[in-house]
């Protein structure tokens, strides 16, 4: 799940949402529209002087999701969890879930 840099459109794999747990979608949900309104007035989504785990629109997108988390009361490893993604090193998961208040056991 994704947005379209070029014209903000929220982009979705359909296998995803068909076969992708609820929670982890329903958080990504949350993220993504943080970008849909961070583009929508004008913000650079991929300014690639940041770091991706450091980039502060991506910080302000997974504290919106992680805030919802918390609301439904998923643990910090849960929140980890979700946060990791196959292609973020361990170091960049802590630089994030630091950025973010979460505790990581990693
Ligand atoms: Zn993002």
């Amino acid at each position: 799940m994704w947005v379209d840099g070029a014209d903000g459109h929220l982009v979705v794999n359909s296998r995803y949402l068909r076969e992708g747990d609820r929670t982890d979608i329903y958080l990504d949900l949350i993220h993504e529209l943080v970008h849909v309104s961070q583009f929508s007035d004008g913000m650079e989504l991929f300014d690639s002087h940041y770091d991706y785990v450091e980039r502060p629109t991506e910080i302000e997108a997974y504290r919106h999701a992680v805030n919802e988390a918390r609301r439904l009361e998923l643990s910090d490893q849960r929140i980890c969890n979700y946060l990791w993604t196959e292609w973020m090193s361990r170091n960049d998961l802590k630089r994030l879930a630091e950025a973010l208040n979460v505790n990581c056991e990693i």
